[in-house]
């Protein structure tokens, strides 16, 4: 048998293996031979610095190995305390845990253990403060543990033992056989371990400083394939797409302007020069437009429309969901009253007759503004001539999930996608790398702070009270519900429970309202007119208002369970409110149970910034949902990770940069390997088609 097909091998025949064992290995989606020398551990045991009792020092990571002489449990003010004490040579040292009875279930009288933590002098004696402790009787090979250990993710049956005993007879022979992508003129500049030694050192790694090096060579590695891939993808965009240019001529943009009934903010300029830069080039504008909540995106997208249109061209303007869509369709009519400027709208619950007049309409050109839902990407719409598309609030930027749309000439439209959910920089620049951004980082003049406070059960009664005084003074709010929506037992009962319950309670007399997401379209407009109108004073609802909604008048938000909600659709949910002329009001109730809670939460009402809100997220939960690879439609990362990985990214970055500089098509024959595995890895996720 040949390396290759050693490295390709079934885990079943491997060495310690068998029939049994196979099925568990399969459960951690370990196959083949290649996979077990690709599954990095998770941790790491350090038992390499062992000592005799009189050799321990204070503060270092040390073990000691003795055996078990007694041990108790006792209840202290604070929970109950372990001690274990063990007999090494002639003397005594001390485990202690504090919080952790069960761990006494594998102590036995005599049992030979080790003991592993940072041990503080106590006289008389040494006590390890909750210490690792490893039964001895379960390594066969006690040597072993004189050394830093691997720690797998594990499955039900099987011991991290046995599977650091597959894996380190896979890691004798086959590393030398693997092949390293990365030429070696390049690994000794970015200083990246060869291959083989990597795959070793992750395993077993000869003392601590080789545990990062190792992973370093990895994390490097996938993040690189990934800037390589998406730098590709850009280049070919740059390469093979073709757009008409849009001019902006300055007759044109003083028409456009008069057309807004506010001066721009500095911010909004910039990025409007920013977008129409790019409109006017040959290849098609893929720009993500970043502004906080209320920043003021829509007439940047409004500008950008107005100008494909005066130059002749259709602009589709699409909002996730069809309240924003509708709010949009109304700004653009009051806007556009008594142009000859039509359009046309596209929703989802039309009826054949009226779809067909709209599409008539398109198909002629006689309507140059379409607005809707996503009905329009599904509709197989018969443009005239499309120059522009504008995404609104987009939350999923995959590459995959992007519109595509005929534009019914030969060229590509601009593609203009927006957000207002902060986008951790780190992200952007590698899962959007594809996208150029624009950022509004100014708010319109007159904006109203938004105080928020989190608070208790017992601060309800006067929040309330507040909320009875603001609503007589004529002003309007929200009262949020967590509702999983998109589950099938969706149950709007508790949204219509606390709706009925702050009716017969504390807004008794009151104009209450209440909208949730799986109410027909019809009734769902028909209570946001009546909001917006003033009708209903306070509207109980779930997350369908967490984006776009505007309504100035709205200052005051009651958050319920806010322990349920994320950080950044929080952020969202405040931006409903403190967009007039009042300052807003936010209250949150919630159960501050756990520590990341706490954390997210009071990041929450310490700040209204709404990328500052952004990284904290990051950092609490990781990528998450919303940035995760899988959002993207591209695999996910076996080591590296944006939050904690942004220096390597960085370099990882220039590096893709430059090795393109000099070969964009990877045809090189020092890049043979490395183009085979861009494609592998990415070619279908980013439609990479062949590089070259
Ligand atoms: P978002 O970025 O959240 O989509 P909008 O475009 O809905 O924000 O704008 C929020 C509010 O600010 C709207 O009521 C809009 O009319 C107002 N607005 C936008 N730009 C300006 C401006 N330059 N001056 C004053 N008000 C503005
Ligand atoms: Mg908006």
């Amino acid at each position: 048998m040949d390396f290759k097909e050693r490295l390709q091998q079934p885990v079943q025949y491997l060495k310690g293996v068998g029939p049994q064992r196979a099925p568990l290995l399969y459960k951690l989606e370990l196959y083949r031979a290649f996979d077990l020398l690709f599954n990095f551990p998770r941790d790491y045991q350090d038992f390499s610095d062992r000592r005799k009792v009189d050799q321990l020092e204070e503060k270092k990571l040390q073990s000691i190995v003795g055996t078990i002489e007694q041990w108790e449990t006792r209840t202290t003010r604070r929970g109950p305390m372990t001690t274990l004490d063990l007999k090494v040579d002639d003397s005594f040292v001390r485990g202690m845990w504090f919080k952790m009875p069960y761990i006494q279930s594998g102590f036995a009288q005599g049992r030979k253990v080790l003991l592993s933590g940072k041990p503080k002098l106590d006289p008389p004696f040494w006590v390890f403060m909750h210490p690792q402790i490893s039964y001895l009787n379960e390594y066969e090979d006690e040597e072993e543990l004189e050394q830093i250990l691997p720690v797998y993710p594990l499955t039900e049956g099987l011991k991290q033992y046995h599977l650091r005993r597959i894996i380190r007879e896979q890691l004798e022979e086959l590393p030398d056989h693997l092949e390293d992508v990365l030429p070696d003129d390049f690994r000794c500049k970015y200083e990246l371990l060869p291959i083989a030694e990597a795959v070793r050192q992750i395993h077993f790694p000869t003392d601590q400083a080789m545990i990062p090096l190792a992973r370093r060579r990895f994390i490097f590695q996938e993040l690189y394939l990934l800037q390589l891939a998406i730098t590709i993808r850009r280049l070919q965009h740059q390469t093979r797409m073709k757009a008409s240019p849009i001019a902006l001529d300055p007759k044109i943009d003083i028409h456009i302007r008069q057309r807004f009934p506010y001066e721009l903010t500095g911010a909004q300029k910039r990025v409007i020069r920013e977008i129409t830069g790019d409109m006017n080039k040959p290849i098609p504008m893929n720009r993500l437009l970043q502004g906080d909540v209320g920043s003021g995106k829509t007439f940047v997208a409004v500008y950008a429309m107005l100008l494909a249109v005066a130059e002749g061209y259709q602009a589709v303007f699409m909002a996730p969901t069809e309240v924003l869509a509708k709010q949009h369709l109304r700004n653009l009519e009051r806007m556009l009253e008594g142009s000859n400027v039509r359009i046309a709208p596209i929703f989802g619950g039309q009826t054949p007759r009226e779809r067909a007049g709209h599409l008539q309409e398109i198909l002629t050109g006689n309507a140059q503004i379409i607005v809707g839902t996503q009905a329009i990407i599904s509709g197989n719409i018969p443009f005239h001539k499309l120059g522009l598309v504008v995404i609104d609030e987009q939350h999923k930027f995959g590459v995959k999930q992007r519109a595509r749309l005929k534009t019914g000439t030969a060229f590509d439209p601009h593609y203009l996608i927006m957000t207002a959910t902060p986008i951790p920089r780190s992200v952007t620049m590698s899962l959007f790398g594809d996208l150029d951004v624009s950022i509004i980082d100014e708010f319109p003049p007159g904006r109203q702070k938004v105080r928020t406070r989190i608070a208790r059960d017992e601060n309800r009664d006067a929040w309330w009270e507040f909320v009875r005084e603001k609503l007589k003074e004529g002003r309007q709010g929200f009262v949020v519900v967590p509702l999983v929506e998109d589950s099938d037992n969706f149950d709007a009962k508790s949204l219509v429970e606390a709706y009925e319950s702050l009716k017969a309670g504390p807004l008794a007399g009151f104009r209450l309202g209440y909208v949730h997401g799986k109410m027909s379209h019809d009734e769902k407009e028909r209570v946001m007119f009546d909001f917006r109108s003033g009708e209903i004073q306070m509207l109980v609802a779930t997350t369908v208002i967490e984006v776009g909604v505007d309504i100035p008048n709205a200052t005051l938000l009651t958050i319920e369970s806010g322990e349920r909600f994320g950080l950044a659709q929080l952020h969202q949910l405040r931006g409903r409110i403190g967009r007039g002329k009042h300052p807003g009001y936010c209250v949150v109730f919630a159960k501050m149970e756990s520590e990341e809670t706490q954390k997210r939460l009071g990041a929450f009402a310490s700040t209204t910034d709404g990328f500052e809100l952004a990284e904290v997220d990051f950092e609490i939960r990781g990528p998450g949902e919303l940035f995760g690879t899988a959002q993207h439609g591209l695999p996910p990362f076996r080591i590296a990770n944006l939050t904690r990985d942004r220096d390597v990214l960085l370099e990882a970055k220039a590096a893709a940069a430059e090795t393109l500089r000099d070969d964009p098509g990877l045809a090189q024959p020092q890049h043979a390997k490395l183009r085979t595995q861009v494609l592998r890895r990415y070619g279908d996720a980013l439609e990479l088609g062949d590089v070259g």
